[in-house]
């Protein structure tokens, strides 16, 4: 029986170049659904990204490689609106395409790796994420969430919004709420600079992915 969208559990929202995808973002994602009991995970990959360099690989090239590594979980969804998009991706613009859709009262949860948080004064309009979406961090090898570390505007945000598991579904947005994956220094970077060099991708992504980027000559 179809749940009215309200009573809907939490969505998890995972934007990231995926250039390509590999087992850091699935395990995040996989993570992030058992542990903050998230009914699903779409994964958007971005367009044109606006914060770093064009990416390796096309877009409808990574867009095709998320769909090969999430094709066999009936609980992760790929969303190709930002790469069918003519302009630049930003996130706040996403998540206000996604609240008009699933309406007001649909808890949305927007994962990031630490490294990701840690860059969120770059984007555009970040003040208002919370306003559309709680925020959930993942810990990533080489990056901490030490408030220390951070721009005084992040550290003060973490002070004033961190919270419990419990509160995505308390509310549809305006949480942030760390949890812990096992950790995997593993990097689309690194990937492509294996792939340039000759070297073996296995094990670090779905074979399907590997055989992907060999039958498309990407990344080389
Ligand atoms: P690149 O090396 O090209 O910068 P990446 O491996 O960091 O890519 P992105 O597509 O930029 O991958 O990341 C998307 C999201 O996934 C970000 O929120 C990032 O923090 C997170 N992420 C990527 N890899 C990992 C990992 N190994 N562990 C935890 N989080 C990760």
């Amino acid at each position: 029986m179809n749940r009215p969208e309200s009573a809907a559990g939490p969505l998890g929202l995972f934007g990231g170049t995926f250039d390509p995808i590999h087992y850091g973002h699935l395990r995040l994602a996989e993570t992030a659904r058992e542990a903050l009991r998230l009914d699903r995970v779409r994964f958007i990959p971005a367009g044109q990204p606006p914060h770093r360099a064009a990416p390796g690989a096309s877009g409808a090239d990574r867009l095709a490689m998320a769909r090969l590594a999430t094709a066999d979980n009936p609980q992760f969804e790929v969303d190709p609106a930002e790469v069918d998009a003519a302009q630049a991706s930003f996130t706040i613009l996403t998540l206000e395409r996604l609240r008009a859709a699933l309406g007001p009262q649909r808890p949305l949860v927007l994962l990031l790796g630490v490294d990701a948080f840690l860059g969120l004064p770059g984007w555009r309009r970040w003040g208002e994420l919370f306003d559309f979406a709680h925020l959930a961090v993942a810990n990533r090898p080489g990056y901490s969430l030490d408030a220390a570390q951070m721009a005084p505007e992040l550290a003060a945000l973490v002070t004033a919004r961190r919270a419990g598991p419990d509160a995505l579904r308390q509310s549809p947005h305006g949480a942030l709420v760390q949890f812990d994956m096992t950790p995997l220094a593993i990097s689309a970077t690194d990937i492509r600079h294996r792939q340039a060099g000759g070297h073996s991708l296995r094990y670090l992504l779905p074979a399907p992915v590997v055989d992907y980027i060999s039958r498309h000559q990407l990344y080389r």
